[in-house]
C-alpha cells in the first residue's frame, strides 16, 4: 500500500471515529480553520474499513464504541502495512490509568480525556500531524539514501584505534560479498580481504594517515568471499581527540570495478585497433610526440618506420576479407615479436603498420632491424591449410638526422615507403638519401655475403710479423679477403661488421681459423717450425660458449701446436661481461694459446683493466705508429703503451709500420715486435712462401 499519500494529497486527511455525533461535530468544528480533510466513522468496524480504504494521515479514536472497541480498531490498524508511524489519538471518557495503559498497549500514539479541551486538542493534532510528516520524510530520505548507496556501491566503516574494532555498513558486506549479519571485525580481517599485491599500498596509506593525521584516497583491489576480484576506491579520515591524538578512523569504500572496466573498454576503442589490438594512429601520434620530446632532452635518436603490405588487396579480392584479416593479425604479431619490447608497433590503416623505435644507440642497427622485419613478414603464413606469402615495403625516417618536426615524420616515412614500392616492393628505403645509399650498399653486401661463404669467395691473406731486434719473421697475421663478382674487392672494414651483425661471422670465423691453422701446420712441416699464426676473433665469436672446445678441436685436427697460435681480441670482447670474458681467456690460456689485445689504445683500455686480464701481449694501434715523426715526435703514446705493457710483463707488437724511422723509434723504445707495409702488405700464400724462402736463404733479416 502506498503510504506517501500525504505528499500527493493537498491537505492532510483525518479520520474521526466516535459513536457520539456531538463529539464528531465539535471536533470537526475545532479543526475547521486548520485546513484538514475529515472523514467520519460511527463505530470501530467502520473506522477500520475507512482506514483501509483511505489511509488517512491521522486517526482519532473513541475508546468506547459499539461493535468494535477503539482499542481493537487501533490494534487492527497498527497491524496493517506501513502504519507504524501513523498518529492515533485515543479519546477516553474514563479518566483512569488502566484505559490509558490499554490505549498505549493497543498502539496509540497519544490520548486525551473527555471532556475535550478544544483549544488544546487542535494544537495536539497539529503537532502530531507535523511530527508524522517529518517522520515520513525522514523515512523516505533514509530509503533514498540507502538506495543511492546501493546504486553507487558505497559503503562506510568506522575503526576504533584503541580496541581495533572495525564496524561497517551493510553495503560493505555487499561489496565484499560477506554475510549480511556480519558487520564487525578488525583491521587485520579487512586486510585479509585486500588483494595480496595491494596490501602494502593499503598499509602504507593507513600508516601515513595516522602519522600525519591527513586523509587519504586510494584505489586498490580486493578479493570477495566468492573469489571474485573487484576494484575499490577508498577515502578515509582520521578522527583525533582533544589532544590531537588519533582515536578513530572513518572511511568510505566504493566499488569502482565497472567504471574502471568501462574506462578500459573506452580506452581500447579510442587508442587501439579493433582487429589487431595494436595501438592506432592516435596513440602512435602521442607516442611519437613523446619520443620527440625525450630525444630532444636526452640527445637520442629514434626512427619511424612505415610498413605497407605489398599485395594484400589481391589476397582480399581472391580469398575474401576473412583471410586478409587473419593475415593482418599474424603480421602484426610477427612485427611485435621482431622489435624490442620498448618499441611501438601500431596499425594506422587498413594494411599499413607503423613502428616507433626509440633510444637508438647506433642508427646502423635500424638497418638490421629492417632486414629482420622484411624477413618476418615474408615468412609463409598458413591459413586453413593453405600457404600465403606476402611482402612489405618500408619507409624509414630518422630523428634527428632527417631534421623534421614530429608532424612530418609519417609523411617522410611514407614518401620513403613509396620509393621502396616503386623499386618493386619487398624492400626498405630511408628518407635520407645518404643513409639510404649506405643502407642499400649494406643490404647488397649482406646478401652477397651469404653467398660468399657458400661459394668460397673468401680467401685468407697473411701479413708477416717481425722481431724488432733481429728483423726476422716470427709470425703471420691471417687477414680475410673477399672478392665478389659484382661488388669487386670488399674491404674487411665493411664486410666484417656486416658479418658481425647478421651472424655470418661465426661460420666465417671458423673457416678462417681452420684455414690459418692448416697453413701454419704446413709451414711447420716445411721447416719454419717457430712460426706463429695470429687469427682475429670478433666479439660475437668470443661470446660463443663452446669457443675453447671448438678451437681445441681445430688444433687437434690440423695438428698445430697450441703454443704457435695467437688469438687477437679487441677490448670490447671482455668489456660487456668482464667475469665471463676472463673465464674464457683462462680456458684458452690453459690450452697454451697466446692472446693479444688488438688495436690497443683506441678502446676503453685502462691500466687497471689490463692488469686483471690473463693475456700475453698488446698490439699498439696503427694510429699511434703512423703518426710518429722522423725525430720521434708524436711518439709519446706509443712510448707510454710500451712502458705500461712492459711493467705488466706483457709483450708489445706495433702494427702499421710504414717507414724505417717508425721501426727505429720502436726499437729504441724497446718494442718487441712489429708488423706493417714496411715489411710486407698482407699477401696470398704463394707470395708468403716466396718471402719465407727469401728470409731463410738470406742470413740477414727481412728488414733491418
Ligand atoms: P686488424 O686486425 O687490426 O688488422 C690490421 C689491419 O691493418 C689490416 O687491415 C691490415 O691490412 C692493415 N695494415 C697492416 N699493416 C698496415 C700498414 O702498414 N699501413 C696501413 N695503412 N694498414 C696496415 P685489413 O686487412 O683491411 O683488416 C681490417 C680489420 O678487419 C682487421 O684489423 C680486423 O679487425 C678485421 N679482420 C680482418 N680479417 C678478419 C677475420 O678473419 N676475422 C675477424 N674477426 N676480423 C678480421
Ligand atoms: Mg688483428
Ligand atoms: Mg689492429
Amino acid at each position: 500500500m502506498d503510504h506517501t499519500d500525504h505528499t500527493t494529497r493537498e491537505k492532510p486527511l483525518i479520520l474521526i471515529a466516535d459513536d457520539d455525533d456531538a463529539t464528531r461535530m465539535l471536533l470537526k468544528q475545532a479543526l475547521d480553520n486548520e485546513g484538514y480533510m475529515i472523514i467520519e466513522a460511527e463505530d470501530g468496524i467502520e473506522a477500520v474499513n475507512l482506514y483501509t480504504a483511505h489511509k488517512p494521515d491521522m486517526v482519532i479514536l473513541d475508546v468506547m464504541m459499539p461493535g468494535m472497541s477503539g482499542f481493537d480498531a487501533c490494534r487492527n490498524m497498527r497491524e496493517s502495512d506501513n502504519s507504524a508511524h501513523l498518529p492515533i489519538l485515543m479519546l477516553t471518557s474514563l479518566d483512569d490509568i488502566n484505559s490509558i495503559d490499554a490505549a498505549f498497549e493497543a498502539g496509540a500514539t497519544d490520548f486525551t480525556t473527555k471532556p475535550i479541551n478544544w483549544r488544546l486538542i487542535r494544537q495536539r493534532i497539529n503537532y502530531a500531524l507535523r511530527a508524522y510528516k517529518n517522520d515520513q520524510e525522514l523515512q523516505t530520505n533514509q530509503l533514498r539514501l540507502s538506495h543511492a548507496l546501493e546504486v553507487a556501491s558505497l559503503g562506510h566503516w568506522d575503526w576504533d584505534l584503541k580496541t581495533n574494532e572495525l564496524r561497517w555498513s551493510e553495503h560493505i558486506n555487499a561489496i565484499f560479498g560477506l554475510k549480511p549479519e556480519l558487520n564487525q571485525g578488525s583491521f587485520e580481517s579487512f586486510l585479509g580481504r585486500v588483494h595480496p599485491e595491494d596490501r602494502g599500498l593499503v598499509t602504507h596509506a593507513v600508516e601515513r594517515a595516522l602519522k600525519s593525521t591527513e586523509s587519504y584516497s586510494i584505489d586498490h583491489r580486493i578479493i570477495r568471499l566468492d573469489g571474485q576480484e573487484r576494484i575499490l576506491h577508498e577515502h578515509a579520515e582520521v578522527i583525533q581527540d582533544k589532544l590531537g591524538r588519533p582515536v578513530r578512523m572513518i572511511g568510505m569504500a566504493q566499488d569502482i570495478t565497472e567504471r574502471i572496466r568501462a574506462e578500459e573498454t573506452i580506452r581500447r576503442h579510442v587508442y587501439y585497433n579493433d582487429l589487431t589490438g595494436l595501438p592506432n594512429r592516435r596513440l602512435f601520434n602521442e607516442r611519437m610526440q613523446h619520443a620527440h620530446e625525450i630525444a630532444n632532452r636526452e640527445e637520442q635518436h629514434f626512427a619511424v618506420i612505415l610498413l605497407d603490405l605489398d599485395r594484400l588487396k589481391v589476397i582480399n579480392d581472391t580469398h575474401g576479407y576473412g583471410t586478409g584479416d587473419f593475415l593482418l593479425k599474424a603480421i602484426g604479431n610477427r612485427l611485435q615479436e621482431t622489435v624490442r619490447s620498448q618499441d611501438t608497433v601500431a596499425m594506422l590503416g587498413s594494411d599499413e603498420f607503423a613502428i616507433l623505435v626509440e633510444g637508438i644507440e647506433n642508427p646502423e642497427n635500424i638497418n638490421t632491424m629492417c632486414i629482420d622485419l622484411l624477413q618476418a613478414v615474408s615468412r609463409e603464413c598458413v591459413i586453413n591449410g593453405q600457404g600465403f606469402y606476402i611482402t612489405a615495403s618500408m619507409g624509414i625516417t630518422l630523428y634527428p638526422d632527417d631534421n623534421t618536426s614530429h608532424k612530418n615524420f609519417l609523411q617522410h616515412a611514407e614518401s620513403a615507403m613509396y620509393a621502396a614500392k616503386e623499386n618493386g616492393g619487398n624492400q626498405f628505403c630511408f628518407y635520407n638519401k645518404d643513409i639510404n645509399t649506405r643502407a642499400q650498399q649494406r643490404l647488397q653486401v649482406d646478401m652477397a655475403l651469404h653467398e660468399a661463404v657458400k661459394h668460397r669467395e673468401l680467401e685468407v691473406y697473411y701479413q708477416p710479423q717481425i722481431d724488432v731486434d733481429s728483423g726476422r719473421i716470427i709470425g703471420m697475421e691471417a687477414l680475410t679477403r673477399w672478392n665478389n663478382q659484382k661488388l669487386g674487392a670488399v674491404s674487411p672494414a665493411e664486410f666484417i661488421p656486416a658479418a658481425e651483425n647478421n651472424g655470418l661471422i661465426i661460420p666465417m670465423g671458423e673457416w678462417v681459423l681452420r684455414t690459418a691453422c692448416e697453413q701454419a701446420a704446413k709451414w711447420h712441416r716445411d721447416g719454419y717450425s717457430d712460426l706463429r699464426m695470429s687469427v682475429n676473433l670478433s666479439p660475437r665469436q668470443f661470446q660463443c660458449k663452446n669457443l675453447p672446445e671448438y678451437i681445441e678441436n681445430v688444433l687437434d685436427e690440423t695438428g698445430l701446436d697450441p703454443r704457435r697460435l695467437e688469438l687477437e681480441i679487441t677490448e670490447s670482447c671482455t668489456i660487456s661481461d668482464h667475469e665471463a670474458g676472463i673465464k674464457i681467456l683462462e680456458r684458452l690460456k690453459a690450452l697454451g694459446i697466446r692472446v693479444s689485445i688488438d688495436d690497443f689504445g683506441t678502446g676503453y683500455s685502462s691500466l687497471s683493466y689490463l692488469h686483471k686480464l690473463p693475456i700475453d701481449a698488446v698490439k699498439i694501434d696503427r694510429a699511434f705508429v703512423t703518426c710518429i715523426g722522423e725525430n720521434g715526435e708524436n711518439g709519446v703514446i706509443a712510448r707510454t703503451i710500451i712502458t705500461m705493457a712492459h711493467s705488466l710483463g706483457l709483450s708489445v707488437i706495433a702494427e702499421g709500420i710504414e717507414e724505417p724511422h717508425h721501426l727505429e723509434f720502436l726499437r729504441q723504445e724497446g718494442c718487441n715486435e712489429a708488423q706493417g707495409f714496411l715489411v710486407s702488405r698482407p699477401v696470398n700464400v704463394g707470395e708468403i712462401d716466396q718471402l719465407l724462402e727469401l728470409s731463410l736463404k738470406t742470413p740477414v733479416a727481412v728488414v733491418r
